[in-house]
């Protein structure tokens, strides 16, 4: 199976994403990962991102579309795969669109793990304490939602248009929203 994780900065995806990939067997494909992993080893793709990534911008499209269409290529991809964290922008769903298409293996949903604002501020606010990733202060976590508001939510509809979109409600416990994912997938 082929998906697409979207939600807000802090909805859980991670988590549950990992749930979902090693349910499935499938593997998990963070864009945002791959770039903090990018940014502590200090490679020039690393270097490219950093400044981005630390202001709670997005790292140029032209940069992560390459990424994920290397990666989506990866012979571990073949059964499916869940990217989280991607797309972001218009562009890069449209990108995808197309380099999927190329394939001849498109994308079979697009799941997005609602939750309301307010709530998403606490919870980064309380990984901040526990994981002390570079962007978790509260300048940028305003700046990651508010970037998150204008860019990514657009591909709700983009998806709802497409035919593939499944929504979840992301307030509970962590098992009965991974109950509800299931659900939505259908496994
Ligand atoms: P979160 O879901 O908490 O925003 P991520 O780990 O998905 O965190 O992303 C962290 C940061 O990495 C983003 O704020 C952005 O700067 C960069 N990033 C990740 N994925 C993308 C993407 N698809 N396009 C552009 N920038 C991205």
């Amino acid at each position: 199976m082929r998906i697409v994780f979207m939600g807000p900065p802090g909805a859980g995806k991670g988590t549950q994403a990992k749930i979902i990939c090693s349910g499935l067997g499938i593997p998990q494909i963070s864009t945002g990962e791959i770039l903090r992993n990018a940014m502590d080893k200090g490679t020039e793709l690393g270097r490219e991102a950093k400044s981005f990534v630390e202001s709670g911008a997005l790292v140029p499209d032209s940069v992560v579309i390459g990424i994920v269409k290397e990666r989506i290529q990866e012979p571990d991809c073949e059964k499916g795969y869940l990217l989280d964290g991607f797309p972001r922008t218009l562009e890069q769903a449209d990108a995808l669109k197309k380099m999927t298409g190329e394939l001849g293996k498109p994308l079979d949903v697009a799941l997005n793990l609602a939750v309301p604002q307010d709530e998403l501020v606490q919870r980064l606010l309380e990984r901040a304490r526990k994981e002390n990733r570079p962007d978790d202060t509260e300048p940028v976590i305003k700046s990651r939602l508010q970037t998150y508001e204008e860019q990514t939510l657009p591909l709700v509809d983009y998806y709802r248009k497409e035919g593939i979109l499944k929504e979840v409600n992301g307030l509970g416990s962590l098992e009965e929203i991974t109950g509800r994912i299931k659900e939505a997938l259908g496994i």
